[in-house]
């Protein structure tokens, strides 16, 4: 299947094997994804600690801390992102140490990419209580597999981080966005952006919707709201 469309959301990706690891940033990416990575036990917990994420694929075989242990971690201080675990074992103890620790779902390797691929957006949608690609919010539409956007069926071009911005207020409808969370979800952790860019971003949404969907909550961010009739 192709890789198209712009996912939108921040994965971290746990894997020390340093090509498998590069392999699956290079696919999470091209699908759209601001993607982190880690190639140890430690730097893993301290990442899921202290960044956000929408989705993370641990390996379980790891230096320094084991992925079970890693999880483990993670859900005791409240870590509450989808995880899929990804084993070199198929033995049906180490998947299930996984899911005690709290896993989503698993795959064991050799990994297929269209798979991942599948599972991670599946994972995201299940998080966000989507279960369906299609995001809809008044006259919006937005597929998430396809990229398109349509107003009251009309399609809109938008740009990559234009599509990023939308999508992600979509997953979370007439709910307060920050402008940190937006800037954290559109850029990696070491792209440094100010807000300023969301700002810049979201009014040219704007014009280009032409119409009142986006609220600025002063100080704070934004919110999807339907514009009144
Ligand atoms: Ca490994």
């Amino acid at each position: 299947m192709p890789l198209s469309g712009f996912g939108l959301m921040r994965v971290l990706v746990v894997e020390d094997e340093g090509q498998l690891c590069e392999d699956l940033r290079q696919v999470l990416e091209h699908a759209g994804y601001v993607t982190d990575t880690a190639q140890d036990g430690l730097e893993a917990v301290r990442l899921g600690l202290t960044e956000v994420y929408d989705c993370v694929v641990l390996d379980l075989g790891l230096p320094q801390m084991d992925g079970v242990s890693v999880l483990q971690r993670w859900r005791e201080d409240g870590m509450g992102a989808p995880v899929l675990i990804l084993t070199a074992r198929s033995r049906w103890s180490d998947k299930l140490a996984g899911f005690n620790a709290g896993a989503d779902d698993y795959l064991v390797k050799p990994i297929n990419m269209d798979e991942i691929l599948l599972r991670v957006r599946a994972l995201i949608r299940r998080a966000a209580g989507h279960f369906s690609p299609m995001l809809t919010f008044g006259p919006l539409t937005l597929d998430t597999n396809s990229g398109r956007v349509t107003v009251s069926g009309v399609p809109l071009a938008l740009t990559p981080q234009e599509f990023r911005i939308l999508e992600y207020m979509m997953h979370h409808p007439g709910r307060l966005v920050t402008r940190s969370g937006l800037v954290n979800h559109v850029y990696d952790r070491n792209a440094q952006q100010s807000s300023n860019v969301v700002d810049v971003l979201i009014s040219r949404i704007r014009r280009k919707l032409n119409m009142d969907i986006i609220q600025t909550v002063r100080g704070q961010g934004y919110r999807l709201a339907v514009p009144k009739a």
